[in-house]
């Protein structure tokens, strides 16, 4: 295998925001015994060789039949352990959380994505059906289960009981509330399967996003922007949202539905779980402050999404780049919510999961990671 094979792949995909925002999504390369996978925190896009992690393939597979503890904490903590005592000597990045998932996919190559037309499919309520019909056997839909270990074994005992009923290997693994799975064992086979879910997908949908930019009337972004700094310090990042298919959500809290909860794992470590709504009425720099105070009492931090009745969308944060990463997954949202209406409408993360990924480790050190 040359460097130009390993990093083809995550860069095409990685490169495309279609397919990946904001560095998530992953891939690997099996060769030789050696699993190369994308370290945890490096970009798809623009990934080198330095970007990957080398893990002894024995050593993964060995991870099934080890013993682990039933407290969550403590489980996460000994996988994590062994995931990092199954790299070749002399790495020292963190392999993807990914990495167990990836480890068991007999594929050369396997490229995980969150594509917003592939999540209008998860984060639907006839996404399963749609997915059973179109594709058959072929395709493996995995509810939403707790990443982690917790996950990859949920994995892939419904794969071995696939096998186990005289099937192949599926072509896709699809996760419910997150993404795809699929590979294969050229590039060639790689594109062709992600060509095919892609093509039935378009020909499965009739309706589709507006993300056209159109400034409201009423709202003073300035003004925003001098509250969003005040409440979030001097270095908070600000982004004045205006999209046409966001018009009629903005009238009120319960027409916002279709962004009021988490999508995907992502969309919670990012745009946060659950958007602040602002009712328009008064002077909208002092609702702003009064909103984000009551939010933080209530979930212990500040939100990344403002909705602000009939004036617009505000993504910001701490920094500059916390406020362009939760603008990305706010248009994504949009995107995914809409396309969800094709298959009978959206379906959020259940309260649980949502729950489990605020707080899990892992996702702090990503989000860490990235701002
Ligand atoms: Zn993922």
């Amino acid at each position: 295998m040359s460097v130009q094979e390993l990093i083809d792949v995550p860069r095409r995909y990685g490169g495309n925001p279609d397919y990946v925002l904001a560095g998530g999504g992953n891939t690997s390369l099996k060769e030789g015994g050696v699993m190369y996978v994308k370290a945890s925190g490096s970009s798809m896009g623009d990934i080198e060789e330095k970007g990957f992690v080398r893990m002894d393939q024995k050593s993964l597979d060995a991870l099934w039949t080890a013993d682990y503890p039933d407290n969550e904490d403590e489980r996460e903590e000994q996988v994590l352990e062994d995931l990092m005592k199954a790299r070749l000597s002399g790495e020292t990045a963190r392999p993807s959380v990914e990495t167990l998932l990836h480890s068991f996919i007999p594929f050369t190559f396997v490229v995980h994505t969150h594509p917003a037309l592939v999540n209008g499919l998860t984060c639907s309520i006839g996404g399963r059906a749609w997915a059973e019909k179109a594709l058959g056997k072929k395709a493996l839909w995995i509810p939403v289960v707790n990443p982690g270990y917790i996950l990859a074994k949920y994995v892939k005992d419904r794969v071995d009981e696939h096998l186990a009923r005289g099937n192949e290997f599926p072509d896709y693994i699809i996760l419910q509330n997150h993404g795809v799975f699929t590979g294969g064992n050229t590039i060639a086979e790689v594109d062709q399967r992600y060509q095919l879910l892609m093509g039935k997908l378009e020909e499965a949908i009739r309706i589709t996003p507006d993300m056209a930019e159109e400034p409201l009337s009423g709202a003073d972004a300035d003004v925003l922007k001098a509250a969003v700094k005040d409440v979030y310090g001097a270095d908070a990042g600000f982004e004045y949202i205006s999209i046409k298919q966001c018009g009629p959500w903005l009238e009120s809290r319960e027409a916002a539905a279709p962004v009021f909860s988490a999508l995907t794992p992502d969309h919670i470590v990012y745009m946060g779980h659950e958007p602040l709504w602002i009712p328009a009425d008064g002077d909208q720099a002092a609702a702003l402050k009064a909103g984000v105070a009551s939010y933080e009492a209530e979930h212990g931090k500040k939100p990344k999404t403002l909705l602000i009745q009939n004036r617009g969308i505000v993504s910001c944060g701490d920094s500059e780049k916390v406020a362009h990463l939760s603008g990305l997954l706010f248009r994504d949202a949009v995107k995914v919510s809409v396309f969800a209406e094709n298959f009978d409408g959206v379906q959020f993360m259940p309260e649980d999961k949502i729950a489990f990924i605020n707080n899990w480790e892992v996702e702090k050190y990503r989000a860490k990671q990235s701002s």
